[in-house]
């Protein structure tokens, strides 16, 4: 298969020809649904086409949360830890159980690969086109139909995106921008500015210009500021807030900074100011750090975020279920990493309980290993890293593990596999022995993702979906219009 034809798309062509046999996956996707998680059966039978409008009731309010990077091994390690250790489920799994919940299986390949990233992925949910990875909402052809929260907004609703990494970074930018490539983030930053974003919390201080508190927008820069935003009088407040608590993303959970706020303070803080705002909202909420974490391989880093996400997640039900004009889903663009539990009875048990002696991400360790001397020979660098995996993890590595660190930093190649070299799969498979965690890559993985979809609207959701139709089914259910094409 060739991939990235300009012309054409091999990729897009296989995903229409499997859209054209839609009765056949059907079958398939809940198949595999019913493997992974025990939830099946009955799911998309005789539901209304994707699109329709519910006539009994209209949907004001979405609230889209997303699990950047969520393998289907992410949300079951976070259910394996959530059992065993706090004695709960989490809030996705219990919800997904809840009545009238309803759970989707998702196609995610973009238009030059079979494997997403978060740019195109977004821009699939947002304008409904499978788009070249690394674009924002700028279709193959150049064209830049308007994002979903730009067609909110002509709609007369409010908007808003809160997220963990920048504010700018792919998955909340194609939900509101068009930019041809990602890595133009002042390019998304002006976009965020001129576009009438009504909140927007994230990182990425460096990235929205300053001239933005001169354009009717407030500019807030820490977690004590953003409290305070919060608590004063709503008629007081300039209509539209963006907040950036770090100048790069915000610092993983593990070593959040007491000026960062967490996701949940930041989406409580988002759904309470676009519920005083408009007929109706639409907010975007993303656990970005959940793939960074992934693509490290850091079982300790992505069980943290996970966890973040999904108290959110329960927030957000919580705002959803208690009303009847809220649609929540509750979704992941692609997998990252794709961890999974590995080890059988007892001992597997014991594995997952040690979780909790976490303390520090992969991030921490890779900081500090950096700021090491450079003499040091790759036998003494193997020791330090032990030491340094030990304080974040609670693992103790051994000599055979430190023994392995060491022909790594020597430049060999110890996986068999090419990509599981990166220094930090080396570190997650090793500490994945003391834990019962282990991972496919250090990159996104390309298989069908989760879905969960609850309260207004959610019974017209099929079992199995592409990413791009989305679009349609929630501009319909919203009643949104097609949307102006801004520049
Ligand atoms: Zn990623």
């Amino acid at each position: 298969m060739q991939l990235g034809d300009p012309s054409d798309s091999d990729v897009v062509k296989a995903g229409r020809a499997g859209l054209s046999r839609r009765g056949v996956l059907k079958v398939g996707a809940l198949g595999v649904g019913s493997l992974l998680l025990g939830v099946g059966g009955g799911l998309g039978a005789g539901v209304p086409a994707v699109g329709r409008r519910v006539a009994t009731r209209g949907v004001r309010n979405v609230i889209f949360v997303i699990a950047d990077g969520m393998s289907a091994g992410t949300l079951g390690l976070s259910e394996h830890y959530s059992r065993v250790v706090l004695g709960k489920q989490t809030n996705w799994l219990r919800l997904a159980s809840e009545a009238g919940a309803r759970r989707c299986v998702v196609t995610t390949h973009s238009y030059d690969s079979v494997v997403t990233d978060s740019a195109a992925a977004s821009s699939a949910w947002s304008i409904g086109v499978k788009c070249r990875n690394g674009s924002l909402s700028v279709a193959p052809d150049g064209s830049t139909p308007a994002p979903i929260l730009m067609r909110a907004k002509q709609g007369g609703r409010a908007v808003g995106c809160v997220t963990t990494t920048t504010i700018t970074h792919a998955t909340p930018a194609g939900f509101y921008c068009n930019v041809s490539d990602r890595a133009d983030q002042k390019d998304v930053g002006v976009q965020l500015v001129e576009r009438d974003v009504d909140i927007a919390l994230g990182g990425g201080r460096v990235y929205v210009p300053d001239a933005a508190e001169g354009a009717g927008v407030q500019r807030v820069q820490t977690r004590q500021e953003l409290k305070a935003w919060a608590d004063s009088e709503h008629a007081g407040r300039a209509k539209r807030v963006i907040g950036t608590f770090n100048d790069g993303h915000i610092s993983m959970s593990l070593e959040r900074r007491d000026d960062e706020p967490s996701l949940v303070e930041m989406a409580r803080a988002a759904i309470e100011h676009l519920g005083t705002l408009a007929d109706g909202f639409f907010l975007q909420i993303e656990g970005g750090r959940v793939d960074h974490a992934g693509h490290s391989n850091d079982v300790c880093g992505i069980l943290t975020e996970q966890l973040e996400l999904d108290t959110v997640l329960g927030l957000a039900a919580e705002y959803a279920l208690s009303r009847d004009d809220t649609l929540l889903i509750a979704a992941t663009d692609h997998g990252t990493g794709g961890p999974s539990a590995t080890f059988y009875g007892r001992h597997g048990v014991e594995c997952i309980k040690k979780l909790s002696g976490a303390s520090k991400s992969f991030e921490w360790v890779m900081q500090k290993f950096g700021a090491l001397p450079g003499t040091l020979t790759p036998e003494q660098q193997g020791g330090e890293l032990a030491k340094l995996l030990k304080q974040a993890t609670g693992i103790d590595i051994g000599s055979d593990g430190r023994k392995v660190l060491a022909r790594k930093l020597a430049g060999e190649q110890v996986d068999p596999s090419i990509r599981r070299n990166e220094l930090t799969s080396v570190m997650g498979s090793i500490v994945g022995n003391g834990f019962g965690v282990q991972w496919v890559s250090p990159d996104h993985t390309g298989e069908p993702v989760e879905m969960l979809v609850l309260g207004a609207g959610s019974e017209t959701v099929r079992a199995g979906m592409d990413n791009t139709e989305l679009t349609a089914w929630i501009a319909g259910l919203m009643d949104l219009p097609p949307g102006k094409p801004l520049q």
